[in-house]
């Protein structure tokens, strides 16, 4: 197995970005960056390309092993060299980039993926030292087994690590405030800083919103799509705030939190602590997202099922009938 990982390269352009934005944000937006927050996150960064080094061979080991039975062969004499016909690599990253959006909406909707993913939402800041808060613990959630069709129909464990890699460095620039919108027609296909914005948001009306990584078609095709607004300022994080800078703490609190809330559950529960998702209880105690979403959705009327309008559209025709 060839080895070259894109994401390794791309480093020193990270950190010259890091500290771009970190000038920018001292003169524009100096609450966007706050020193012990951005050292957990790279904290973070460098603590999960260790785990990656320590654990991903069982992931290369299993699709290897999957590759024996592959469909295809992409080699340019129709054998199996790795590296394969060229049109073989834009077909990968894209279905490379379709598995990501599930593997990710996935890692949003049962906790045990929950539980490793939260890593990357648990800044209440959104810089690009955000984009280098990767979990350590994504292994344990065997996430991986997500590429295995890819690999069945033919395309190598490395093509498809070295299209990971470049989904990953794609989306590092989109975690900045400093961007507000591309170009629409740019905004109508690729996952964009906006759109991104909208997916580490806590407002109910963003929650389980946008999980692409390159391409934001999958959200548009798959019912996630959520824009951003302008008259709504995002409140980022997670639902319950860490409220600690604690590395450790950072890294194993929802796995610590998801143990016991199955050791503590009655036996026909268990299994639901662990699939269900985040904030599912069996006795109604805590909210899931559609449920503050729903809550939310009452208190405010908000996107008028039958109208398709708008809060800030009912409102303003309800006080121009006041003034009328
Ligand atoms: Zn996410
Ligand atoms: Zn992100």
């Amino acid at each position: 197995m060839p080895d070259f990982s894109p994401t390794e390269y791309a480093v020193p352009l990270f950190v010259v970005a890091v500290l771009a934005e970190m000038v920018w944000a001292r003169l524009r937006a100096p609450e966007a960056y706050e020193p012990q927050d951005t050292l957990v996150s790279l904290a973070f960064g460098l603590g999960s390309t260790v785990a990656g080094a320590l654990l991903g061979g069982f992931a290369v080991a299993a699709f290897l092993a999957a590759y024996e039975y592959r469909l295809f062969d992409f080699g340019p004499d129709g054998n199996s060299a790795w590296w394969a016909v060229w049109w073989a690599w834009p077909v990968c990253f894209v279905l490379d980039d379709l598995k990501y959006y599930w593997v990710h909406r996935a890692g949003h909707r049962i906790r045990w993926m929950w539980a490793a993913h939260v890593n990357h939402h648990s800044s209440q800041h959104y810089n690009l030292s955000t984009a280098l808060r990767q979990t350590w613990t994504g292994m344990f959630t065997f996430g991986f087994l997500f590429a295995v069709p890819l690999v069945l129909l033919g395309f190598h464990p490395a093509m498809i690590a070295i299209c990971g890699g470049f989904n990953l460095i794609y989306q590092f620039w989109i975690h900045t405030e400093a961007i507000k919108r591309m170009p629409r027609w740019f905004e109508a296909v690729m996952n964009t800083p906006s759109h991104h914005r909208v997916h580490h948001a806590t407002n109910p009306r963003y929650l389980d919103r946008n999980y692409a990584g390159v391409f934001i078609i999958w959200d548009r095709m798959f019912g996630t799509f959520e824009a951003e607004r302008d008259d709504e300022a995002i409140r980022y994080g997670i639902i319950k705030q860490l409220g600690s800078f604690n590395l450790l703490w950072a890294v194993f609190h929802e796995w610590i939190g998801m143990i016991a809330d199955i050791w503590r559950a009655p036996w026909r529960h268990k299994l639901s602590y662990l699939l269900r998702e985040p904030g599912w209880s069996h006795d109604g105690s805590r909210e899931t997202s559609d449920m503050i979403r729903a809550r939310w959705q009452a208190r405010t009327g908000a996107q008028d099922a039958t109208s398709g309008m708008s809060v800030a559209d009912r409102n303003r025709i309800a006080a121009g009938h006041e003034a009328a």
